[in-house]
């Protein structure tokens, strides 16, 4: 009771417009695909006008485009493509010249280098918050309720007091380290949790713990939210044993906002009424329909994503199209001694695996040199099972890469995204 005061006098002060657009999104996930896509053409002419009227930077791209003029969807495709790189160079000139009444400063941490800096209004930052209680109100979860959380470990003495403060104001606890001790303490309390979020790779590691050691399952979870990284198929079953409710996943990014979130159907729908989402050449490009500070319009956010047929139905009753697969990441390249192949072939290659001959594996991929591949697997392999991995690393690569297969290769989870590749070329 008292938490769920707490909770909702911080939401109220720092997040005003959250009520109403949580009110606004129960209402319109009963929508039909017609009425959902007539709100985000709306949306979309209104983002770009407003764009084009106050950015220096869209005032000159969109120069000769017209958004009164839309009449469907498809005429997004007359809109420019914004990279990311355009995004870090054009930062000040993207920013509308408007003036909102509040806005918070955001960061995102880029893969590579600089990171971005940008305003967000209050309007946005509460739309998106909306969304994703919405995604847990499919879960019968509600956001005050306890939770166990999953992040990052680098904190220092008294940052862990801020964070720790910070934390029990929205009933949350976390791992501060990575020993042992540490997690199983955590263990502990997750008998209290209702849900558990954070990055899936720490998700799993707790739940070998519970599993391996036989501790006692915590009972009342109700939802185990995996966000940021690769959820891998060995991950699911072990979750779901130590849990007792199957990870679900949540996708989106600062500057995009929430893009999909996983239905109690295991389904991953897009949040329609918050973004477009194209799929070109297996790769997504997304606007996110709120944001009006730093309007990102048809973004290359950087995934590889497989869009589920619009046919689909699913029986959870939600009309949003929905996102099958999050495939991998873009932009590094795989060198062999001759040709240069896309990263996406790794996530073929133990798909495969998974589909044909039910062999799970949790894998990181290292290359230091061209042509020269380490796999490395947190999995014991058989003679057998080695050699079926060997003929899927063929089928993609032949000759041209020279690879080593490590098992049983632990990774250090909680220090960085534990990424699926990593390369040093
Ligand atoms: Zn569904």
């Amino acid at each position: 009771m008292l938490h769920k005061l707490i909770f909702q006098l911080g939401e109220r002060f720092r997040n005003p417009s959250i009520r109403k657009w949580f009110a606004f999104l129960k209402q319109s996930e009963n929508w039909s695909i017609k009425e959902l896509e007539a709100y985000q053409l709306k949306q979309l002419k209104s983002l770009v006008s407003f764009a084009k009227a106050h950015s220096d930077y869209y005032k000159e791209k969109f120069a000769a485009i017209d958004p009164a003029s839309f009449s469907s969807l498809a005429d997004i495709a007359q809109l420019p493509i914004l990279s990311k790189e355009d995004v870090l160079l054009h930062t000040e000139k993207i920013h509308t010249k408007h003036n909102f009444k509040k806005v918070f400063k955001a960061t995102t941490s880029g893969s590579s280098g600089d990171p971005l800096v940008y305003e967000r209004e209050e309007s946005a930052d509460s739309f998106n918050r909306a969304s994703i209680f919405r995604g847990y109100s499919w879960h019968n979860v509600q956001a005050h309720e306890r939770n166990g959380y999953f992040w990052g470990f680098d904190f220092s003495t008294s940052k862990q007091f801020k964070v720790k403060l910070l934390d029990a104001l929205q009933n949350r606890f976390r791992v501060f380290d990575y020993k042992e001790n540490a997690f199983k303490k955590f263990v502990k309390k997750l008998q209290r949790a209702r849900y558990i979020h954070g990055y899936s790779s720490m998700i799993y590691q707790s739940a070998k713990l519970i599993n391996d050691q036989k501790l006692p399952k915590p009972k009342h979870i109700k939802m185990v939210k995996g966000t940021s990284e690769k959820i891998y198929d060995s991950y699911k079953e072990e979750i779901k044993k130590a849990f007792g409710v199957p990870i679900i996943s949540e996708y989106g990014a600062a500057e995009t906002g929430i893009i999909a979130f996983e239905c109690a159907e295991g389904n991953m729908h897009i949040n329609m009424e918050g973004v477009i989402v194209e799929e070109i050449d297996n790769q997504i490009v997304v606007t996110n329909l709120q944001m009006k500070t730093f309007p990102i319009i048809r973004y290359q956010l950087g995934d590889y994503i497989e869009l589920a047929s619009k046919d689909i139905k699913c029986s959870c009753g939600k009309a949003h199209y929905i996102l099958k697969e999050v495939t991998g990441r873009i932009g590094e390249n795989v060198y062999g001694k001759k040709e240069i192949y896309p990263s996406l072939y790794f996530y073929y290659i133990f798909k495969n695996l998974a589909n044909k001959h039910n062999i799970k594996l949790t894998y990181q991929i290292i290359q230091k040199e061209k042509g020269i591949l380490i796999f490395n697997l947190e999995e014991n392999l058989n003679t057998k099972d080695e050699q079926k991995l060997r003929q899927e690393i063929h089928s993609y690569f032949a000759n041209d890469i020279a690879y080593s297969i490590c098992p049983n290769v632990q990774k250090n989870a909680g220090k960085q995204k534990n990424k699926s590749f990593i390369s040093y070329l």
